[in-house]
């Protein structure tokens, strides 16, 4: 972490988040689980996007920027942790939002208006078809008054946001050497895949070498291979001069994905309700009740046997607020 090729950055998460043992809840599996707690980065400033906006928000300000544009869906975590990122840092902050039929109040879009956020909802036929051309309409509209505007891309992941989860990796590594173990797996919720690229090249850059797993909550593997190698060829765009100590080493599961993205099955909700009630952890509907689900399905089967893994919570704490009806249906079917 000492080299010098690391960016300057706003601070905007609580560093280092803990990492701690699953001791109730691994007994009945072979192998140690451990959670990194990015689910306590912050309260509205929480979860994995604020290490991404601490570097994404930093260079913002180098640049003179004084308005950011992003997206994500209504319910969007990214989106929320932006919009209170800027009123933190005085920048001006528009969100370019996707409709979640039925689930556009309250939650993160609450606190997105409380934050002072411009918001503007699209329907997922407007968002898929032209997202690129809604945010430079919203882009064009603010530079003819005066402003400097920043596009951030969705879930800030692209060459400057992956530096947030590269500084993680090096956390990781100390979390690693204080707790005496070498975890054969290290896994994470995958949406828009900066978190696993920048784990990936933070493990890379540190020359450790180990199994990093992206569980999918939207798309497919192949999708995200593309992705997390996309964003780290930005990154090499913007670092030329950077060495990897190791090889870049990444994987994703997409088998859990289900119904589709922000589509809980009822076996994630089952599993967030066990982990809420068995080790006082909240895992969320969208991200990573689903991912987790399927990293101790994994588990189960073989993955990490005898062995130390450990899953990254990434937050979402504030999505559990619009699944109320479906976490309500599962105590009166009880
Ligand atoms: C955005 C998000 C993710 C996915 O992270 P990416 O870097 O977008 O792949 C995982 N968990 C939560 C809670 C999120 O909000």
């Amino acid at each position: 972490m000492t080299a010098d090729y690391w960016p300057a950055k706003e601070r905007l998460a609580q560093l280092p988040t803990p990492m701690h043992r699953l001791a109730r809840f691994d007994q009945s599996l072979d192998a140690r689980l451990w959670l990194k707690r990015d689910d306590l980065t912050g309260f509205v400033l929480s979860g994995n996007k604020v290490r991404k906006l601490e570097y994404v928000l930093a260079y913002a300000k180098r640049s003179g920027v004084t308005r950011i544009i992003t997206c994500g869906g209504v319910q969007s975590n990214h989106c929320r942790a932006t919009a209170f990122a800027c009123a933190q840092l005085g920048l001006a902050c528009h969100l370019v939002l996707r409709d979640t039929q039925g689930r556009n109040v309250g939650g993160n879009f609450l606190l997105d208006q409380m934050a002072g956020a411009d918001c503007s909802i699209y329907s997922v036929k407007e968002f898929a078809s032209g997202l690129p051309s809604l945010m430079s309409y919203w882009a064009g509209i603010y530079e003819a008054k005066g402003e400097v505007v920043l596009e951030v891309p969705t879930g800030a992941s692209d060459g400057v946001g992956i530096w947030g989860y590269a500084a993680a990796a090096f956390e990781l590594i100390e979390d690693f050497q204080r707790e005496g173990i070498s975890p054969e797996v290290v896994a994470c919720a995958t949406g828009s895949g900066g978190t696993q690229a920048g784990l990936a090249l933070g493990f890379a850059l540190a020359g450790y070498e180990v199994d990093l797993v992206g569980y999918a909550v939207c798309d497919d593997a192949a999708y995200f291979d593309r992705k997390v190698a996309a964003d780290i060829a930005d990154w090499r765009r913007r670092n030329p001069d950077v060495r990897l100590q190791a090889p870049l080493r990444y994987r994703t599961v997409d088998a859990y994905v289900g119904a589709g993205y922000a589509k809980p099955g009822e076996a994630d909700l089952a599993l967030a309700l066990k982990v809420a009630s068995t080790e006082g952890v909240l895992l969320d509907p969208v991200y990573t009740g689903k991912a987790f689900y399927g990293f101790t399905a994994d588990v189960q089967n073989g993955l990490a046997s005898n062995a130390d893994a450990v899953f990254v919570h990434t937050g979402g704490g504030f999505g559990v607020f619009p699944y109320v009806n479906e976490f309500e249906r599962r105590w009166s079917e009880r």
